[in-house]
């Protein structure tokens, strides 16, 4: 056994394929991961998709991606669907035992029976179905669902919520709820049951919505002879409005936010702070801090709000921390647009990069990003441009620059260059920088002009300036 395995503690997470990673969704994987990894215990991955009508692989596979990019790795990897014999063996105990039964009901009689009984819950209609009555549904090909019986003293119910302390329910809404559908897979409640049983989750840590399922699930481990797991409930994550977050907030999956150009460790970051309190209010951490400090007495339950601005501002921090070549392997996928050529000399788009991304968010503002574009192809010089680098005395300023530029140029020795050239003609030297700036680049501003000149190097800074002092000649 691994090191890591030999803990006792093991959680879950159990997202159903419905949909991409959403950031909630991402907060439960992020905190049962970490919770794990400072324990030493077992981060079981669970793919809840035996809802074959909703389910599909494609999402499976995209959550899988998701956490992988997030780097929140797992020990153990389940499908349910694989898992159908299982399930099927303990609805057969339960109905053997007389503690689930068939019911034959369509789905129109049942809405027909909710109706009747309490607006929302089935009454029971199949529990007492006699021989007679229940061959001749199996004559007329109905195939019934399980149901697994309520009693109603049971649905004043409390649970112990190791977050939240007690829970109570001063009457459960719940009928005899169906644990196995007639196309035989089974419910949720019940495959969950089941699964975390066999699985030997020691925590299950999950969101909020889930709170009324949980007596469900422990009438279920008691049906059986089980001991459940504990149960925490993490608070919901709310948009900017406080209503419960949702697409109209904007991007709200992981695959969204990686594809904007957030870093997974930025992400990762976020995330920890939505439902944990950092110690000393620190709000920039490293994936590996968060294990060491990460702890339970931390986490809060109040709502919490998802701040697209402050995820921003953490990527910010986290983009500043990168070296050149993470960098550059982060930035990748952000410079297609600028072509295979450009792309070639890695040590320049570093030096580019580092320039550029002080002054943006996201690595998707890279796209198509100006200054950038700017240090890799050489800029169009529009009339407006022309028409000002005609003015004196741009014209003198260039060519006495062109003259003077050393072998290579520093970022040191940009400014003692202009200066001299500015002096020699009696001029402040903004009026040698900024012609200077707007043959390079064609815009009046930008990042630091040294530091654009030692990107494009010696020959193309001259370069450019004598097409600039070419065109100017032409216009004459
Ligand atoms: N498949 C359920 C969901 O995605 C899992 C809930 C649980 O953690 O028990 O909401
Ligand atoms: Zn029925």
């Amino acid at each position: 056994m691994s090191e890591r395995n030999s803990g006792k503690l093991r959680v879950r997470f159990a997202p159903s394929p419905t949909g991409f990673l959403h950031v909630g969704g991402a907060r439960t994987a992020l905190f049962n991961w970490l919770w794990a990894r400072r324990e030493g215990g077992t981060f079981v991955l669970r793919i809840e998709d035996t809802d074959l009508a909703r389910s599909e692989r494609r999402f499976a596979e995209g959550i899988l991606e998701a956490l992988r990019w997030l780097g929140l790795d797992w020990d153990e990897l389940y499908y349910q669907s694989e898992r159908l014999e299982i399930y099927r063996r303990y609805a057969q105990r339960l109905l053997d035992e007389g503690k689930a039964y068939h019911c034959f009901c369509t789905p129109e009689e049942v809405a027909a029976r909710l109706g009747r009984n309490r607006g929302l819950e089935y009454d029971g209609h199949c529990r007492g179905l006699s021989e007679e009555e229940r061959r001749r549904y199996l004559e007329e090909g109905r195939k019934p669902a399980l149901r697994f019986v309520v009693p109603e003293e049971k649905k004043h119910t409390s649970f112990r919520d190791f977050l939240r302390g007690e829970i109570s329910f001063e009457r459960l809404t719940t009928g005899d709820f169906v644990i196995m559908k007639s196309d035989g897979t089974p419910t949720y409640n019940f495959a969950c049951v089941i699964d975390d049983h066999e699985m030997g989750i020691t925590h299950v840590l999950r969101a909020e919505d889930h709170i009324s399922n949980t007596p469900k699930q422990i009438w279920i481990y008691e049906a059986l002879g089980w001991e459940p797991p504990e149960f925490g409930h993490l608070s919901m994550i709310l948009g900017p409005d406080r209503r419960k977050l949702s697409k109209r907030h904007g991007a709200t999956s992981v695959e969204e936010l990686r594809a904007q150009g957030f870093l997974p460790k930025a992400v990762v970051n976020y995330l920890a702070t939505l439902g944990w309190s950092p110690p000393g209010g620190r709000e920039i951490w490293e994936p590996e801090e968060l294990i060491q400090a990460f702890s339970l007495d931390r986490v809060v339950t109040s709502p919490q709000v998802f701040d697209l601005e402050k995820l921003k501002w953490v990527n910010r921090k986290h983009l500043s921390r990168l070296s050149g070549k993470e960098l550059f392997d982060a930035a990748r996928p952000f410079l297609e647009w600028l072509g295979g050529e450009a792309l070639r000399d890695e040590g320049k788009v570093i030096k580019a990069l580092e320039l550029v991304v002080p002054s943006i968010s996201t690595l998707g503002e890279l796209v198509g990003n100006p200054d950038l574009e700017v240090l890799f192809r050489p800029p169009e010089l529009d009339g407006a441009v022309l028409e000002e680098l005609s003015r004196p005395p741009a014209p003198e300023a260039l060519e006495r620059l062109l003259e003077a530029l050393p072998d290579a140029i520093s970022r040191e020795g940009l400014k003692p260059l202009v200066h001299r050239v500015a002096g020699e003609l009696g001029v402040r030297p903004r009026e040698v920088f900024h012609p200077l700036r707007l043959a390079l680049t064609g815009r009046g501003k930008g990042p630091e002009l040294a530091s654009i000149c030692e990107v494009l190097g010696r020959e193309e800074v001259a370069r450019r300036i004598r097409k600039a002092l070419e065109l100017l000649e032409k216009g004459r």
